[in-house]
């Protein structure tokens, strides 16, 4: 069955509207491009709607009602956002989840170096990249440096017009006979992803690294930063500069870190603007997912969970068993991006059950590979009701499956909150260039799911 193409739906007033989000969503992805950075935003964006802290209500031993909005952050990476329904909690929340980590390069902690008169810093890359794509490319550096004080440098170089920019050498067309031969696994290899810092030597020193040494002053006169300082820093090399308009028409999106902030500010859009929610509205924006989702600030900590606790405590609604009960009864859209048909790999894909640019919000069934392995597999009852959901607020929505049977697969956080019993699907928003430097989105796709999200929180279950 063919679905529709959402801008065949659109009137005038609806353009603004696509436009508009697609302008916030731009924004968004321009300014924020690692996971700290995206929660401090989340987190104004939250205070500005009226979200207060968690952690200060549980401190001061307040109380929730319905109404109430509180967020969490957790260690600067994972941010939980709770609108208190006027349903008892233990009926289950209507949960958006979605991650704000996406693929870079991560810099070691002993990374400086010098070699051929240049200064490097070694990488060591975070998620699945092509790593070919990441050379011969503006990249620029974004991350916290903590001292042993416990004092912190924020470091963001490479996005402003007069800032320097980073980058990953590749070798002459001339002299690449050898490395065209090889895999494309293995043209650039992961250990040479080694980003170049600098090449002016310091005059007038014993060192014998010289160009070394005066990057290493640059650092201490700039950021107040000695070499050991590396040791406790996290720094990501990441695609520089803003997200644009990506097509004549203006109708698509290329920017880096669409994987998945698309799906998280969209789902945090709509938690924002939801007014009283009858089952208690969560937006769960969390980290560390491009790597299996493990860490105290990924989807398989108890973080969640215990949040979640703390907010029945405060509304006077908790037990054991009825955080138990709210947990499995509750409904949750696991979001993350699909891959949309390519019309230049068209062999990757099945035509039918795939997902393309334009024709709005994804659900995917299924995930996994090989036989659907280490897929959450969504119930059908709750794809029926979904359906219901997205017809009835005439959301332009879409099934797929990533790629065709056998050609690999990918999974998210679905699998892990469906651990509690609760009904979870994944969905989401569909990219071309999905873990590249730049990734591609339909605006009109953006708009339907920032709508859908909104017409999920809504939803009665009774
Ligand atoms: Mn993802
Ligand atoms: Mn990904």
């Amino acid at each position: 069955m063919e679905r529709k193409n959402a801008w065949n739906t659109y009137e005038e007033a609806d353009l603004v509207q696509v436009n508009r989000i697609a302008e916030q969503y731009r924004q968004f992805i321009s300014d924020c491009k690692t996971e700290r950075e995206c929660a401090v935003r989340i987190r104004e964006m939250a205070e500005a709607a009226g979200y207060v802290s968690l952690e200060k209500a549980v401190r001061e031993e307040g109380s929730l009602q319905p109404g109430d909005k509180v967020y969490a952050v957790h260690k600067k990476k994972l941010v939980i956002l709770f609108h208190i329904g006027t349903e008892p909690m233990e009926r289950g929340m209507n949960i958006l989840g979605a991650h704000i980590d996406s693929p870079r390069l991560d810099i070691k902690q002993n990374p400086l170096y010098e070699d051929g008169e240049m200064a490097l810093l070694e990488t060591h890359y975070y998620g699945g990249i092509k790593k070919y794509q990441w050379a011969a490319i503006p990249l620029a550096l974004h991350g916290t440096v903590v001292k042993k004080d416990g004092s912190t440098v924020e470091i963001a170089v490479g996005e402003q017009p007069g800032d320097p920019v980073f980058g990953i050498s590749d070798l002459l067309i001339h002299l690449s006979s050898e490395q065209l031969q090889k895999k494309a696994a293995v043209v650039v290899e992961g250990e040479n992803l080694n980003v170049i810092v600098g090449s002016r030597p310091l005059k007038d020193t014993e060192e014998k690294e010289k160009i070394r040494e005066a990057l290493l002053g640059i650092l201490k006169e700039q950021y107040g930063i000695e070499e050991e300082d590396f040791l406790s820093a996290e720094l990501e090399a990441v695609p520089a500069g803003a997200a644009r308009d990506f097509g004549l028409d203006r109708s698509m999106i290329m920017g880096y870190g669409q994987d998945d902030r698309i799906c998280a500010f969209t789902s945090l859009l709509a938690q924002l603007e939801v007014q009283d929610p009858a089952y208690t509205s969560v937006c769960l924006l969390t980290d560390k997912e491009e790597i299996g989702s493990m860490g105290a600030t990924g989807m398989q900590s108890r973080y969640f969970e215990n949040v979640t606790a703390e907010v029945m405590q405060l509304s006077g609604q908790y037990s054991e068993l009825a955080l138990r009960r709210c947990l499995q009864n509750s409904h949750m859209l696991s979001s993350d991006v699909s891959a949309a048909f390519d019309p230049n790999y068209a062999s990757a894909f099945e035509k039918k059950n795939t997902a393309y640019l334009g024709r709005g919000m994804v659900f995917n069934k299924y995930t996994g590979s090989r036989g659907k392995s280490g897929s959450n597999d969504a119930c059908a009852e709750y794809i029926g009701q979904l359906r219901g959901i997205m017809d009835g607020a005439g959301v332009c929505w879409q099934t797929a499956e990533l790629g065709k049977v056998d050609q690999g697969g990918g999974g998210t956080i679905a699998y892990i909150t469906a651990n509690y019993g609760m009904d979870v699907i994944d969905s989401g928003v569909a990219l071309l260039n999905m873990h590249s430097p730049w990734e591609v989105s339909s605006k009109a796709d953006i708009y339907e799911a920032y709508r859908g999200y909104g017409a999920f929180l809504k939803a009665r279950w009774d």
